[in-house]
């Protein structure tokens, strides 16, 4: 496995590097594919990305199936 490229599941929650224009930088991924569409959780509005764009500016996957993602 290469730790570079990130494993991104439908109902993760993705904090990206840039904050979207609302000022939130988490975003819920719902949907997988060569794009990715992800939904803001400020606005809720939803983006598709490419991969391999999105990949380039996750800055940390929350997963959803980890009971504590909690690192504080
Ligand atoms: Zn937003």
């Amino acid at each position: 496995m290469n730790p570079k490229i990130p494993v991104i599941r439908v109902g993760d929650v993705l904090e990206l590097k840039k904050p979207h224009p609302c000022g939130e930088k988490r975003f819920v991924c719902r949907r997988v594919g060569s794009d990715i569409r992800i939904i803001c959780l400020g606005c809720g509005r939803d983006l598709t990305i490419p991969r391999e764009k999105l990949e380039k500016s996750i800055k940390k996957i929350i997963s959803a199936s980890s009971s504590n993602g909690s690192e504080a």
